[in-house]
C-alpha cells in the first residue's frame, strides 16, 4: 500500500487535474491512499473570508466567499459530464455549511472560525477531484477526514489525537482501501470531539498524509510537487540550485528547522519511526526520479542553503549593565513560551541578549514592550537570515558578498548569517 499526496498546485487548474489523473491511473491496480490539498490558492481565499467576517465585514465575506464557490463550480462543470450533478449537489452542502456561519456574528476567538472556513478549501477539492477519477474510471471513494483525524480544540494548530485516530484508520481506513483499492481524503484538517473542525497548521497535508503512512504501515510515501524533488536551495533565491537525489530522514529534519521550505518540520518523524520511505517527485513530470528520504548514510551532500526573509532582531541590553544572568533570560523565554514565539537564533553576551525572530508585528511589538520593563530594547526588521549547511569557504564567500554580517554562529556543519540589506 502506498500513499501520495498532492499539493495544492497540482490541482489549480483542470490541466493539472487531468494530470493528476494520468498519474493516478498508472497505479489504479494497486493499494493507494491519496491525500489532496485545496486548489491553489484557495485557503489563502478563504482565510480572506474569515478575516472579513471576524471585522464584521459580513457583506465582504459572503462576496469573498462567492468567488471561491464560483471557481469551484466551474472547475467540476468543466471536468464532470454524467457525474456533475452529484458533485454539484455535494459542493453546495460544503457552500451551506459556511454561509450559515458567515450569516451569524463572531462571538467566540478568531481561530475558531477559522478552521470552521478554511477547511472547507480541502473538502471541496477532493470532492471535485473524487467525482472526476470516478467519472474517469479511476473507481475511488471519498472519506471526510474529520471523521477518521481527531484532534484537540487547539485550533488552527491542532494536536492529532494519536490512539483514536490510529483505531480509526484500522477500523474504517483499512478495509476500505482492501475492498475498494483507492481511498482519496483530505489532507490538513482534523475535528475535536464536539465535532467542530480543527486545522493542523499551514501546510498541514504533508503531516497528514504521514500519519496516514505511519498508521498504515504503508511501503511508501510521495508528494508530488511542481519541482523535480529536494533542491540545496530554492532556485528562485540561488540560481545554481542542484536536485539531491537522496537524503536521510535526520538531515531533512535539519533542512526544515532551519526553514528550508521542503516539508513540515513535525512530519518526517512519523516516517522515521517506521521507516517508510519517503518520495518527492514531480507531478509535471513523473518520469524524473525525485528525491528519496529514507534510513541510509549520506556522504557529498552539497551545501544546504536556506534563505528566510523578513527577519527581525530584538538586542535586548540590561539597564544596569549587570550581566544578562539567568533570571531575565529565563523571563524572556517564559515571555517567548506565552506568546508562542519561536526565536530563529539566540545569542547571549555580557549585558546583551540578541534574538531573531520571523517578524510577526503583532507579537513583535509585544515582546518589545514586555521586554523593555527589564532591558533596553533594540529593534532592526528587513532582515535576512542565511542558513548554509556543510558549508565550505566557496559557497560561504559567494553568499556574503558585499553583505553586512550582524549576527554569525557556527558548528562544524553549519553555519548560520544575519545579513542587513
Ligand atoms: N491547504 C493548506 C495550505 O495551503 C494545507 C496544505 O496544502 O498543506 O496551507
Ligand atoms: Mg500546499
Amino acid at each position: 500500500m502506498k500513499v501520495f499526496k498532492f499539493g495544492g498546485a497540482s490541482v489549480n487548474t483542470t490541466e493539472r487535474i487531468k494530470n493528476v489523473g494520468a498519474i493516478i491511473d498508472k497505479y489504479k491496480d494497486g493499494q493507494l491512499l491519496i491525500v489532496i490539498s485545496a486548489m491553489g490558492k484557495t485557503t489563502n481565499a478563504l482565510e480572506k473570508v474569515v478575516e472579513a467576517f471576524f471585522n464584521n465585514k459580513k457583506e465582504e465575506a459572503l462576496q469573498l466567499f462567492e468567488q471561491v464557490k464560483q471557481q469551484h463550480l466551474s472547475t467540476a462543470k468543466y471536468l464532470l459530464v454524467t457525474h456533475y450533478i452529484a458533485c454539484e449537489d455535494r459542493l453546495k452542502s460544503f457552500f451551506t455549511e459556511v454561509e450559515w456561519l458567515l450569516h451569524d456574528k463572531p462571538v467566540r476567538e478568531f481561530d475558531y472560525y477559522y478552521d470552521q472556513v478554511v477547511c472547507i478549501g480541502e473538502l471541496l477539492s477532493t470532492t471535485i477531484v473524487s467525482f472526476f477519477l470516478n467519472e474517469t474510471g479511476i473507481k475511488n471513494k471519498w472519506v471526510d477526514v474529520r471523521d477518521i483525524f481527531r484532534t484537540d480544540d487547539n485550533f488552527r494548530d491542532a494536536n492529532v489525537d494519536w490512539e483514536y485516530t490510529q483505531q480509526k484508520v484500522t477500523t474504517e481506513i483499512l478495509p476500505l482501501i482492501k475492498s475498494t483499492g483507492i481511498v482519496l481524503t483530505q489532507g490538513f484538517i482534523g475535528s475535536t470531539d464536539e465535532n467542530e473542525s480543527t486545522t493542523l497548521g499551514r501546510e498541514g497535508s504533508d503531516y497528514t498524509a504521514d500519519i496516514f503512512a505511519n498508521m498504515l504501515d504503508a511501503e511508501s510515501q510521495t508528494i508530488w510537487k511542481d519541482v523535480e524533488g529536494v533542491m540545496n536551495a530554492d532556485p528562485k533565491l540561488y540560481k545554481e540550485a542542484q536536485l539531491i537525489s537522496e537524503l536521510n530522514y535526520n538531515e531533512v529534519i535539519e533542512m526544515a528547522y532551519y526553514g528550508a521550505q521542503v516539508i513540515h518540520p513535525k512530519t518526517i518523524k512519523p516516517l522515521e519511526n517506521k521507516r517508510i520511505p519517503f518520495y518527492v517527485k514531480c507531478f509535471l513530470d513523473p518520469n524524473l526520479p525525485g528525491t528519496v528520504i529514507k534510513k541510509q548514510a549520506l556522504k557529498n551532500l552539497p551545501p544546504i542553503i536556506v534563505f528566510k526573509e523578513k527577519q527581525v532582531m530584538i538586542q535586548m541590553k540590561s539597564k544596569d549593565f549587570s550581566f544578562v544572568g539567568e533570571k531575565p533570560v529565563g523571563q524572556l523565554y517564559h515571555l517567548f513560551e506565552e506568546m508562542n514565539i519561536k526565536p530563529n537564533l539566540t545569542q547571549n553576551g555580557a549585558i546583551t541578549f540578541t534574538c531573531v525572530l520571523d517578524d510577526r508585528p503583532d507579537k513583535i511589538e509585544k515582546l518589545a514592550l514586555e521586554a523593555s520593563a527589564v532591558f533596553d530594547v533594540e529593534v532592526a526588521k528587513g532582515l535576512t537570515m542565511l542558513t548554509i549547511r556543510h558549508y565550505n569557504k566557496e559557497v560561504f564567500e559567494k553568499l556574503t558578498e558585499g553583505k553586512t554580517i550582524l549576527l554569525r554562529q557556527q558548528t562544524p556543519d553549519t553555519i548560520q548569517l544575519l545579513l542587513g540589506q
